[in-house]
């Protein structure tokens, strides 16, 4: 083969890409042929440093990047939990300050007294299902990043 038909071969050579009867000819005509034989190490060369540019940055920042995600949604998640519960001490003194000031008023209906002991009991019930709503959905993410 001629070194013109041999260059042609050369990135097929490097990507493995030829079949055994190229192939060997292509390996022939560079164990004699010191002009080819360059050529296939100045190619060599240069995938080489592609490779290096792209390859080992990439999956650094993709982690780092990746990590970040799931911090971020475990701090919200977590940010979610400590709200509801500053919302259930200030709930519970507020009901505290209610039955000290109200409940034990005798110039105050029954009927006014079980109505805000209800409404207490709502609010409380709430507050206790959204952080329960909120821990549940903190495993779940957690879960989903695992079984990625
Ligand atoms: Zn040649």
């Amino acid at each position: 083969m001629k070194c013109d038909e041999i260059k042609i071969l050369l990135a097929g050579f490097l990507d493995d890409e030829l079949t055994p009867q190229q192939r060997k000819a292509v390996e022939e005509h560079i164990a004699q042929c010191e002009n080819c034989s360059f050529e296939l190490d100045e190619m060599r060369k240069i995938r080489d440093v592609l490779h290096k540019m792209s390859v080992p940055d990439m999956p650094d920042t993709f982690w780092r990047t990746y990590w970040r995600g799931i911090y971020n949604r475990i701090e919200r998640g977590f940010g979610w939990i400590l709200i509801s519960i500053g919302a259930i001490i200030l709930g519970t003194y507020g009901a505290y300050i209610l039955i000290a000031d109200f409940f034990f008023d005798p110039t105050i209906s029954i009927l006014v007294r079980i109505g805000i002991a209800v409404s207490i009991l709502g609010t409380i019930v709430l507050l206790v299902s959204l952080i329960r709503e909120r821990i549940f959905a903190l495993k779940h993410e957690r879960y989903k990043e695992v079984e990625r």
